[in-house]
């Protein structure tokens, strides 16, 4: 039998051709986005706006494919990881709740390559990249959840490309999922809200432009190449100066950074916290108009690392305060569920929060 076309997770531009392939007119597809992204329709057959022979041509050779979530947990300061099943494998996807806002952290791959020796989905290695349909699964499911548990549950109002594996070097289905966060038809995000968080893949990065427009983050998190040699092996092969050069060159073009990139710094003790890295980090980015965000590692299991002070993250950070760098130290969220950043492995250790899945249709 021949596989049937997935519809869920292509972009307005790939359902229109599917439509007019089909003898049909292109405002098929917007309705057809509507219906799946904005009332969280998941079956052909309940699609209104198409008529019952639409319906029927469509269910032959499409369906709508999309991943489901098999586990819940819920930490004490109401972060939740949601533990999505792809075929024989599972990806994690967490919710943040803020004051006023939730943010939504996404994976890009099942594992990741790229081994920074910090961070916990380095330990399983890489499996392989997921395609549109498993990252706006993702977005699509935590959306709904958030849509049904309004009373409970702050709406999704940001993005982030900060789960497991590295974005830039998933960058095809990247792009189709995030044309479909900011369509118009689809979650309508404004392009502000959406951060592609990388460990820096300059030359990814330098025609980043071409392609996207959001926000972007780098994970910096040290002030020189030795340390970044040592504890992101990928700087062995795109180093600090090409990094920011190429970051320079994408905050030329990108309206969404407003001028301004993040740098993203986890505080390892006495590996990169010291006075000195302090100083050499604001030496490192004296041209780059940015704001840091200083993050205290979260513990995971066999690592060598410990968290640097809160004493010792405060003095970084008012040094580079007093040399004029936007600074802020991440509140530490999630911990106990093992969701926090660099702690997304497919697994959890610590089950004491573990909730049931509750029905969500
Ligand atoms: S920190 Fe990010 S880029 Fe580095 S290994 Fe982990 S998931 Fe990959």
């Amino acid at each position: 039998m021949k596989k049937k076309i997935n519809l869920f997770g292509m972009t307005r531009l790939e359902l229109q051709n599917f439509f007019l392939n089909l003898g049909e007119k292109k405002f098929r597809a917007h309705q057809f986005m509507q219906a799946v992204y904005q009332n969280y329709c998941d079956n052909i057959n309940d699609i209104f706006n198409f008529n019952k022979s639409l319906r029927k041509k469509l269910l032959v050779q499409s369906e709508i494919k999309i991943p489901k979530i098999i586990s819940e947990y819920i930490s004490i300061d109401g972060t939740i990881k949601w533990i999505l099943k792809i075929y024989n494998q599972k990806i994690e996807t967490i919710y943040i709740p803020e004051k006023n806002r939730a943010t939504l952290c996404v994976s890009s791959q099942i594992g990741c390559a790229l081994r920074c020796t910090f961070c916990a989905t380095a330990m399983q290695g890489f499996n392989r990249n997921l395609d549109a349909s498993e990252m706006i699964g993702q977005i699509w499911n935590a959306m709904k959840i958030a849509n049904i548990k309004k009373n409970k549950l702050k709406k999704i109002t940001n993005i982030v490309f900060m789960g497991m594996g590295e974005p830039l070097l998933n960058l095809k289905q990247l792009t189709s999922t995030i044309n479909i966060i900011l369509d118009h038809y689809a979650f309508k995000l404004s392009k502000r809200r959406v951060t592609i968080s990388t460990a820096g893949i300059s030359h990814v990065i330098q025609n980043l432009g071409s392609l996207l427009d959001v926000k972007l983050a780098i994970s910096l998190h040290a002030p020189n190449d030795t340390i970044r040699n040592k504890i992101m092996p990928i700087n062995q092969k795109y180093n600090i100066f090409s990094l920011l050069s190429a970051v320079k060159n994408y905050l030329t073009v990108s309206k969404a950074n407003q001028g301004k990139i993040s740098i993203e710094y986890v505080m390892l003790n006495k590996i990169n916290d010291a006075v000195k890295h302090a100083y050499e980090l604001v030496n490192c980015l004296k041209n780059i108009p940015c704001k840091v965000n200083l993050i205290p590692w979260n513990c995971i299991p066999r690592s060598k690392y410990q968290s640097s002070t809160q004493e010792q993250i405060e003095k970084f950070s008012q040094i580079l305060k007093e040399n004029k760098i936007i600074t802020t130290i991440r509140k530490q969220r999630g911990d106990a569920i093992n969701a926090a950043c660099g702690q997304l492995s497919g697994t959890v250790i610590n089950r004491m929060y573990k909730k049931k899945l509750h029905k969500i249709s």
